[in-house]
């Protein structure tokens, strides 16, 4: 345990010496013309202490988009990584998603301020994190706060086509991005394609299959990994950026991180893309 944890140390402090990512993230632009980083990371399932170790050796490596949430428990120590970084806040984007239990206005805006305050006054993207009973309400006072400057972009997240065609009819400001889960195993690419043809950015979620499924020791991933001389989690990164999707993966150890942002200097042909959307088995991680 103690040798586990001294390797944990020392493997993040190499990656805190370690150089930026030889080539840069792609970036995408969203429809009201904003541009983000293409791949970031998440930092679900990290405690206060994980995340801000994690997201420290990410922003060394050149990540600028990060995502986390209410949910996560880990807001204020993730933004302080950013702060502790000593870049500028402009070159970053960060996300946050509001807890989906709450009903009344009132404990809307005030779980929405107390986002604010944990990320130093403004949030780039805050999403709703699932479809819930206030959400039109959430919506519209999230509208209001993007009026007041406070957040710079709106969303949604785990949102089907239905529930995102509800949302786009009382929306004043069409949602940004819907975050769902996406991954070989469960790749959704009707579901891609409607948000696309609304203008709705989508960004995968459990993109790596959380570490839960064996979409990375999937053969044919292998195979096509092999003959770029790449993992299979870059290819399923590349895989991510050819769809046009923002992607998050997530991890702790360095190595991974450094790994999981060097997916801009190789490309997957038409053929390889097929053969990974070919892969889908509907086999969704949660019932959300
Ligand atoms: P993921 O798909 O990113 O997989 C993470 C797992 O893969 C971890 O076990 C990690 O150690 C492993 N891993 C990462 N890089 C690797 C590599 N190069 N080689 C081998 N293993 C590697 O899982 P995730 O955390 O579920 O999803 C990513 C992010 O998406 C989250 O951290 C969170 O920010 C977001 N998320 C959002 C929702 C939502 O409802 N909106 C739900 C789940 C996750």
């Amino acid at each position: 345990m103690f040798r586990k944890k001294l390797w944990v140390m020392a493997a993040f402090s190499a990656a805190l010496s370690g150089a930026v990512a030889a080539q840069p993230v792609p970036q995408l632009t969203l429809h009201d013309g904003l541009t983000v980083p293409q791949l970031g990371c998440g930092v679900w399932e990290l405690d206060g202490r994980e995340a801000y170790a994690s997201v420290s050796a990410a922003i060394k490596l050149g990540y600028r988009l990060i995502d986390t949430a209410q949910y996560y428990q880990n807001e204020a120590e993730t933004y302080q990584a950013v702060l502790d970084s000593g870049i500028p806040r402009s070159e970053f984007f960060i996300t946050s998603k509001l807890n989906p239990r709450y009903s009344s206005e009132q404990e809307i805006r005030k779980a929405l301020d107390r986002s604010l305050q944990n990320m130093g006054g403004t949030i780039d993207l805050m999403l709703i994190h699932w479809p819930f009973g206030a959400d039109e309400l959430a919506w519209r006072i999230m509208e209001e706060y993007v009026r007041a400057g406070k957040f710079k972009a709106i969303g949604l997240s785990n949102y089907h086509p239905d529930a995102l065609k509800r949302m786009l009819k009382i929306a004043t400001i069409k949602p940004q991005v819907n975050q769902i889960e996406f991954h070989p195993y469960n790749s959704k690419l009707d579901e891609l394609a409607q948000n696309q043809d609304l203008g709705v950015t989508v960004e995968a979620w459990s993109p790596l299959g959380a570490g839960r499924q064996k979409v990375m020791a999937d053969p044919v991933i292998e195979s096509i990994a092999r003959a770029h001389g790449k993992s299979t989690a870059q290819v399923i990164l590349r895989w991510d950026i050819q769809h046009g999707v923002i992607t998050i993966p997530r991890s702790r150890n360095p190595r991974h991180l450094q790994e999981n942002i060097e997916v801009g200097d190789f490309e997957l042909s038409a053929q390889e893309m097929q053969d990974i959307d070919a892969l889908n088995k509907n086999a969704a991680l949660w019932d959300i």
